[in-house]
């Protein structure tokens, strides 16, 4: 079988692993790994957006020679080299030491996106980064977790900023020579691994491997010779085309994953439906018990006992629904094959009140999963009063709906300075105390004044970040000077620095800061108290609501009379977002409650210490102490834009501006700081992916692999 460091070149003997390194996205967070490439070469390293295949295939050899003759990098390279050999036998983990009679097991993991690192752009935000998140902890923790998912080839898209602020996009497709994945071939060398039907013809998936330290991720793809052109696309680009399209890569996902993991004689133990866009995997293993034999309501059962739904959606509008013509073209009268009438199959993907004409993913995903959870408190409620109608004779407490809250993979979003800082603090072994709480109690001793220049220096990375990307954007001519102040040249040291980085989802309201442009205007460009604000998102190029808020936010960061204290950047993606949530101030979050099911990106920021100012909706409404942030209350729905546009100046001016700029004689916000250890130890006590994978396991995977009855009864309505 093909290894991912064949993608690069010869290498001088002495460092030759660096090759098995890169292409495991392991490297991304080990701090020695990561080191070793600066090391070598910062200025291609940057150059490469930490492309580690790439940066490889790039280096001077001569400078790799050289690096070969340091005794000093040699032996690092060889401690991170033995590392991550190490972590590939998962001997030693945390799953391993306590569930060693599952050493064997294997738990399939479906989503439709995956945001692992940005040279692997198949995410579009939370959703995907969570998903890598999560098999990231899973490699940490010994999880035995296998990953399936699709290759988009043309990725997500990348944004560009008209100079009138209207977003474009264009493509960048993945060059799959500088990615560490390879192709699956079966024995014989080919790459046509399993058969679907859709649109009345054959259609032939292939399979791309990547790993996450021990974790392998299965990528399907369609673009295969022997595809009809119009199947070739169908795993192209994520989240494009319309219902139909979405509707087929779901259906390749689903069908095509679960075909893949016989192929390969995966024997899964427990199978994981991350979001609505994986109920298809549910679908084709309920077909394979009846093609053995099952009676329906055997096989329903069978599905069921083995399976967990995680739902991310808050909002009954936001789940995935087609119409029976639109399953009927892309899946054909499966119903047949799977014996059963029209109608029977069709109630399955009923939604209780909804259109009976319509099949809903997550209906569908809930009935066959004995599992299900919501990502937060607040949203486990939300989901379980959504859903009150499948257990009709239940009120909305009592729906057997739970939740796990989401997390972050520490040693992904952790600033090497923040890290640093905590080896100086609390011992060199930190990182292999993350399970005992009141390890993370010692945060709040950390000095005042080297928290805050730690802080400071990350600061001024990220200024000097965006200045050089303006420089390479006006040396290629890509903007216009005007730009170069919305892109964020003007941006200062001295300023509080307010932060905003996700998907410009209307309900997200980037806008709501600019509700009175005028107050707002007031609290920024103040001479002696200057605050100023970084924006970035991408709008779905079919939301022209989100396209128009996005526009409506650059008009101020190109407005003059706002002095250049407003920045919007361009493309976020996982590189940049790392940029942002190690370096504000503080992190802005105002979902229109109860909007958002999680939120992640405020974690991020927490455990590199810069704190939260948001609504009381998702990881906040159970994260916020009153002492690691601010929290907007909850306004009546009707009036909530109104009313936490009010609020959110109102806290700006009376209490976050002028906590920020109370300094001692060394410059050192002392009661600021105190809520930036406040912030690191809340978020690395309760908001880990590494306690939220342990959750998962404890909850849900373990007693799947352990045989037990799943907890609730079935859906009657
Ligand atoms: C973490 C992350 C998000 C999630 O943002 P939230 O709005 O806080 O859920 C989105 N996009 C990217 C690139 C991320 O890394």
């Amino acid at each position: 079988m093909a290894q991912a460091e064949d993608l690069v070149p010869h290498l001088p003997e002495r460092i030759a692993g660096l090759g098995i390194i890169a292409s495991n996205l392991w490297w991304s967070w080990n701090r020695e790994a990561r080191r070793l490439f600066r090391d070598i070469d910062d200025i291609l390293w940057h150059q490469t957006r930490h492309n580690a295949v790439e940066f490889l295939q790039r280096a001077d050899p001569a400078r790799l020679v050289e690096c070969a003759g340091n005794a000093q990098l040699v032996t690092r390279y060889e401690r991170a080299l033995a590392e991550l050999r190490h972590a590939l036998t998962r001997e030693g983990t945390w799953f391993r030491a306590r569930y060693p009679e599952q050493a064997r097991a294997t738990i399939a993991y479906f989503c439709a996106e995956f945001g692992l690192h940005n040279s692997v752009p198949i995410y579009s935000g939370g959703l995907g980064v969570l998903a890598g998140d999560h098999c990231k902890a899973c490699s940490d923790l010994g999880v035995p977790l296998v990953g399936v998912g699709l290759l988009y080839q043309l990725g997500y898209f990348d944004q560009r900023i008209r100079p009138d602020g209207w977003q474009e996009s264009s493509d960048d497709p993945i060059n799959p020579a500088t990615v560490p994945i390879v192709p699956v071939l079966d024995p014989s060398g080919s790459p046509y691994l399993v058969e679907i039907l859709t649109g009345g013809r054959t259609l032939h998936v292939g399979a791309w491997r990547l790993h996450a330290g021990s974790i392998p991720i299965y990528l399907l793809d369609t673009n295969l010779e022997k595809n009809h052109p119009e199947d070739r696309t169908v795993s192209q680009r994520l989240y494009s085309g319309g219902p139909e399209m979405r509707l087929r890569q779901e259906w390749v996902l689903g069908v095509g994953g679960v075909r893949l993991l016989r192929r390969l004689d995966i024997s899964v133990g427990a199978w994981h439906a991350n979001e609505g866009h994986a109920t298809f995997m549910l679908i084709e293993r309920l077909r394979e018990h009846i093609a053995q034999g099952a009676s329906f309501a055997d096989a329903v059962n069978r599905v069921r006992n083995v399976s967990i739904f995680t739902t991310h959606t808050p909002v009954a509008a936001g789940h995935d629904v087609f119409s029976r013509d639109q399953i009927q073209a892309c899946a054909g009268p499966l119903w047949e094959s799977m014996g059963m009438p029209r109608e029977q199959f069709f109630r399955l993907g009923r939604s209780p009140g909804g259109d009976p004409g319509q099949f809903h993913m997550t209906a569908a995903a809930i009935r066959l999963s004995g599992y299900a959870n919501g990502v937060s408190s607040l949203h486990g409620e939300e989901t379980r009063r959504i859903w009150q109608g499948l257990w009709p004779k239940r009120d909305a407490s009592n729906v057997p709906i739970r939740h796990v809250t989401n997390g972050v993979h520490l040693a992904t979003w952790m600033a090497n300075p923040v890290m640093e800082l905590l080896d100086a603090h609390l011992g060199p072994d930190w990182g292999s105390c993350l399970d005992d709480p009141t390890s993370w109690d010692r945060v709040l001793t950390i000095d005042e004044a080297a928290l805050w220049n730690v802080h400071l220096g990350l600061k001024q990375r990220l200024l000097g970040y965006i200045r050089e990307d303006a420089r390479r954007r006006w040396r290629s001519q890509e903007h216009e000077p005007g730009q170069l102040v919305s892109g964020g040249i003007l941006l200062g040291m001295g300023a509080l620095t307010i932060g905003f980085a996700r998907r410009f989802a209307t309900y997200k309201r980037a806008d709501l800061m600019f509700r009175d442009p005028d107050r707002l205007r007031r609290l920024l460009v103040n001479p002696r108290r200057p605050v100023q604000l970084i924006f970035a998102g991408k709008a779905h190029p079919a939301d022209e609501q989100g396209k128009r808020v996005l526009q409506r936010v650059f008009s101020f960061a190109r407005d003059p009379s706002f002095e250049g204290r407003v920045a919007f950047l361009e493309d976020h993606e996982m590189h940049l977002e790392h940029r942002l949530v190690q370096s504000v101030d503080l992190w802005l979050n105002v979902p229109r409650v109860p909007m958002e099911a999680s939120g992640t990106s405020g974690m991020k920021a927490a455990i590199n210490g810069v704190p939260q100012l948001g609504t009381l909706d998702g990881w906040w409404a159970e994260g916020f102490t009153g002492w690691n942030g601010w929290a907007i209350p909850r306004s009546p729905a009707d009036r909530a834009d109104e009313l936490d546009a009010g609020h959110l100046y109102t806290l700006l001016e009376g209490e976050i501006v002028p906590m920020f700029f109370d300094r001692d004689d060394r410059g050192v916000p002392l009661n600021w700081v105190e809520r930036m250890r406040q912030a690191m130890r809340e978020a690395g006590q309760r908001f880990t992916a590494r306690s939220m994978v342990q959750r998962y396991v404890r909850e849900y995977y373990l007693p799947i692999l352990g045989g037990e009855e799943p907890p609730g009864d079935p859906p009657d309505g």
